[in-house]
């Protein structure tokens, strides 16, 4: 059992970022407005997430760790509203980690612990916690040394992890996140209204305060795929790509296609090796894509990514036209 979850590991948790990624996203699916993220040595050494989410209830916390054992799995594989749905990532840490849960439900009078180490379960225990879910992970791949060689250094895995977390904090403005890293890394979000004014705010604060004065309003529909967002003028731009965000149905996806059709409407006012920044949502039948291609990856498949390109290429496009460049 421990090596079939390593094996998942694999797939699931390729270096610390998608660690964080893992548990944000549980924090969210569990209803948590504040998400608070601790990290070391750039998350090899630690991750700790702390929501005040729902909280796991002492029965259910053996489960949580459990593999293909989730509270989220619903009937129709296309219509999953929650961003979890495998039952794979709590168990896959425990297997190459040391992984600790604490947890409260709001009317339970304790927080209890469970502990998985290289797939070794203690507990669970009684313990002091707040309402809500504190899971801590030290030493990840310490059960895997083959994987922790392929770690790009402290640095590197740093960036991932903030790169991972704006990304998502993005799609969620009414959620306070706060990053720490012991490399001086700060992340510090409030909570923004739940409105076009919160979220246009959030976005200024992961893509830095100069983006609104530099940002131009996409707002398109094509057959019935409706695409909005804010794209950068073509005098703000970035060495790379890392600032271009896109979510479909209000999930954080990455897309080399989408990634392409940015590349492609900038294509005669840009030189190759400037990117623009951009924010973009996409919002569409469910049936129309499949963003469960790849446990991790969150890559997209679009019924028709022909039609997606050309909204994408157009709607930028038009924006610049309207805005004279
Ligand atoms: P999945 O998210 O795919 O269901 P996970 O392994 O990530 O699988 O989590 C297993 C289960 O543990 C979840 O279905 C959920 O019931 C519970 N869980 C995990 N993290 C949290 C959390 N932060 N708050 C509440 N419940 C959680
Ligand atoms: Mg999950």
């Amino acid at each position: 059992e421990t090596v079939i979850n390593q094996i998942a590991a694999g797939e699931v948790i390729e270096r610390p970022a998608s660690v964080v990624k893992e548990l944000v996203e549980n924090a969210l699916d569990a209803g948590a407005t504040r998400v608070e993220i601790v990290t070391a040595g750039g998350g090899l050494n630690l991750i700790r997430v702390v929501d005040d989410g729902s909280g796991i209830a002492a029965s259910d916390l053996p489960l949580a760790v459990a593999r293909h054992c989730t509270s989220k799995l619903s009937d129709d594989i296309h219509d999953i509203r929650s961003l979890g749905f495998r039952g794979e990532a709590l168990p896959s840490i425990g297997s190459v980690a040391r992984l600790t849960i604490r947890s409260r439900t709001a009317d339970a009078t304790e927080a209890m612990e469970i502990v998985v180490e290289g797939g070794r379960i203690a507990g669970p225990r009684p313990a002091a916690a707040n309402a809500g879910t504190q899971v801590e992970v030290r030493d990840l791949f310490f059960a895997t040394p083959a994987r922790l060689k392929f770690m790009k250094g402290e640095r590197a895995e740093s960036t991932a992890i903030s790169d991972v977390v704006k990304r998502i904090a993005v799609a969620f403005p009414t959620v306070r996140f706060t990053l720490t890293g012991a490399d001086r890394t700060r992340l510090e979000l409030a909570a923004e209204a739940d409105d076009e004014v919160g979220r246009l705010h959030r976005l200024a604060k992961v893509l830095g305060d100069e983006f609104p004065k530099n940002a131009l309003a996409i707002d398109a529909m094509r057959e019935g795929v409706r695409l909005t967002g804010q794209v950068s003028i073509p005098s703000f731009t970035r060495a790379n790509a890392l600032q271009q965000y896109a979510y479909v149905n209000g999930r954080p996806v990455r897309d080399r296609q989408i990634a392409a059709a940015i590349r492609a409407a900038y294509a005669d006012v840009l030189p190759r090796d400037r990117h623009a920044l951009a924010a973009l949502f996409f919002s569409l039948d469910p049936a129309l894509v499949d963003v469960n291609v790849h446990p991790a990856k969150a890559d997209v498949r679009f019924r028709d990514p022909g039609l997606v390109r050309g909204l994408v290429i157009g709607s930028i496009r038009q924006a610049l036209a309207n805005a004279g460049m």
